[in-house]
């Protein structure tokens, strides 16, 4: 039985779908304005893990991505430039082409990371009519109101707004400092933004409130997941930043229009940290995957370090400690590609992993149990079982390396083999020391000579 730490309820409870057999699950996408760092990614690696564990343990997982190409702005306050829009502009290129060129970083990069794709892709931009819809719905029920820059959403008439995030209402009301502008309450949102000048943007729709304008951010993520996993689904997932602001104003929407409960399992990952904070900007270790690349690195190895920490606590990046699991990931690689098949299962290890699996998806426990297994000298079944734990680690564990070689090695190699042919020991061996000069060694097997990088 697969347990979850649920964030509604702050506690770990037995997961039960909606629909026998089906799940629904809803990951919170990237704003395609900029490259998807690695912390970012370090959130996707969670939710995959979940899609895997569902999937482990026989559910089909309907999966559901967002894709923000509009609307979210610099300010979490409603304010401030549209992040796409001002990335077009910088760049000189169409706030579309600007997401599209995004987007497909962002797909590649979870490609290297072994992130199974969702189901369905669904970008803001396509979906304004359901947007509008929506919006509409909650001004009919009475929980929005117009001011002259939008639809505002008034979390005032909503009896547990924040209970998500566990908000007190005491400290809303702390707000009052602070300058409402034309909002009624602090934490009110914005459901539609009136366009400042209208025609100047690239990215704007007609309304029926007149003006042209753009959804606000949160609309979004209630209108397309509710489109396509229905007004209530089982799982909604995103990094811990979104459970303040976003999925509690996602919460509120949704459950003000259709007077349902919205999501039964809300799980958050923690952040990837650099020096104790948040990677950012400002405190750097804002890597993408292709910089990690550049610098040697597999993007699998950072598959491995992600899964040697638990989702809901923070991990400490540095090149030293992607350097040592990319070691690790190699070593178990290396022992792993030794073994032989004798098409067994080894259920006391399958059942370790199983466990921690279970247990809100305690990575580091399930890769106890993976080393466990090939440790024992005397276990049977390693591969089978192997190839078991890997549908949700994710990380080739028994893929074989196909190292490419450059076109002047593979030259080298074959003259090697020539003179090997030839009985040239001495040949042979000068090529041998050349190919280990351009950072390769070789080692001759019985199915021939077997190239690796140094
Ligand atoms: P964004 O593109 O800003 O909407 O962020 C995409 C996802 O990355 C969201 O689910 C965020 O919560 C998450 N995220 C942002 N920064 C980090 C970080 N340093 N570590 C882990 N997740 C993060
Ligand atoms: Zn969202």
């Amino acid at each position: 039985m697969l347990k979850v730490y649920n964030t509604l309820s702050r506690k770990k409870e037995i997961f039960k779908p909606v629909k026998k057999g089906e799940i629904g699950m809803y990951v919170c996408g990237p704003t395609v304005y900029w490259y998807q760092h690695i912390g970012n990614l370090r959130t996707y690696i969670f939710s995959d893990t979940l899609k895997r564990a569902l999937q482990f343990e026989g559910y089909k997982v309907k999966h559901v991505m967002n894709v923000t190409d509009v609307g979210h702005l610099t300010s979490d306050a409603d304010e401030g430039e549209d992040k796409v829009e001002t990335a077009a502009k910088k760049e000189g290129r169409t706030a579309k082409e600007i997401a599209n060129f995004y987007l497909n970083v962002f797909k590649e990069d979870l490609k290297k990371l072994n992130i199974l794709e969702p189901s369905v892709w669904c970008r803001a931009t396509e979906h304004i009519k359901e947007q509008i819809e929506l919006i509409k719905t909650l001004e009919k029920k009475g929980f929005a109101y117009k001011t002259s820059d939008g639809i505002y959403f008034d979390t005032s008439k909503v009896k547990d707004y924040g209970k998500l995030a566990r908000l007190k209402k005491e400290g809303l009301q702390a707000g009052k400092r602070v300058d409402l502008k034309e909002k009624k309450n602090i934490t009110d949102f914005a459901l539609w933004k009136f366009s400042a000048e209208p025609g100047k943007r690239q990215q704007e729709w007609p309304s029926p409130w007149n003006i042209a304008g753009f959804p606000g951010w949160h609309i979004e993520c209630s209108a397309m997941s509710m489109k396509y996993l229905g007004k209530n689904f089982d799982i909604h997932t995103g990094g811990i930043d979104h459970i303040p602001v976003h999925h509690t104003n996602e919460i509120a929407q949704s459950e003000a229009a259709t007077g349902k409960k919205f999501v039964n399992y809300w799980l958050h990952g923690a952040f990837l940290e650099y020096k104790g904070e948040k990677i950012s900007k400002s405190t750097g270790g804002l890597f993408t995957v292709s910089e990690l690349e550049e610098k040697g690195f597999l993007p699998l190895a950072y598959r491995y370090l992600v899964l040697t920490g638990h989702y809901r606590s923070p991990l400490e990046f540095s090149l030293e400690s992607l350097e040592s699991a990319q070691n690790s990931y190699k070593r178990l690689k290396n022992i792993i590609a030794e073994l032989k098949n004798d098409g067994k299962i080894n259920n006391g290890y399958l059942k370790k992993f199983k466990a921690a699996i279970e247990n809100d998806l305690d990575m580091p426990n399930a890769l106890a149990a993976l080393w466990g297994l090939l440790r024992d000298e005397k276990a049977e079944g390693k591969i089978c079982t192997i190839k078991e734990m890997d549908k949700i680690f994710g990380l080739d564990l028994l893929k074989k390396e196909t190292v490419s070689v450059p076109a002047e090695v593979q030259k080298l190699v074959e003259e090697r083999e020539k003179a090997r042919t030839e009985k040239n020991w001495k040949l042979a061996d000068e090529i041998r020391k050349k190919i280990i000069e351009k950072g390769y060694s070789i080692d001759d097997s019985a199915q021939g000579a077997k190239i690796k990088k140094i």
